[in-house]
């Protein structure tokens, strides 16, 4: 257990005090979320009763492969179809799936190529110091971006 002592305070200038963890994700296979929507949502209303409407599922376990990030987010999002009304379509799917991911993007705090910001340092070249851009002048986004546990 953490005890309050070992807490320590937010260090001025960075924007999380938590560590920087990489994770690794994998994605879940058809037939897992195919198990789990037959399993737990097909008596929902709207929920495909014949071969005619089978294209239906297909469309919303496309869906839901497509954006489920793991077994646990597929969890999540059957757990959530399951507290409505209606059986999901693609777009309600990928809705509960933006809410209810467990991870996201984030550059290194610690880089030293961008200071933790996630976009490539200022640098001098010619006498002229600028940020390094990409042919169509964005800022260039530095290569420490990770998939971390969302906070
Ligand atoms: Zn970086």
């Amino acid at each position: 257990m953490t005890k309050v002592s070992d807490i320590k305070p937010d260090t001025p200038g960075t924007y999380s005090p938590q560590e920087f963890k990489p994770v690794e994700l994998k994605k879940p296979t058809r037939e897992f979320c195919k198990t789990e929507l037959r399993k737990r949502l097909m008596l929902k209303r709207g929920a495909p009763r014949d071969e005619r409407e089978l294209d239906m599922l297909k469309y919303v376990l496309d869906a839901l492969v497509q954006v489920a990030e793991d077994e646990s987010h597929v969890l999540r999002i059957v757990a959530e179809c399951e507290q409505r009304d209606y059986f999901p379509d693609g777009y309600v799917i990928r809705q509960i799936a933006g809410a209810t991911k467990g991870t996201e993007r984030r550059p290194n705090p610690k880089c030293e190529k961008c200071d933790g910001s996630g976009f490539l340092k200022p640098v001098e070249k010619g006498g002229y110091t600028g940020v390094p851009t990409t042919a169509d002048g964005k800022p260039l986004k530095c290569d420490c971006w990770r998939t971390v546990e969302r906070v």
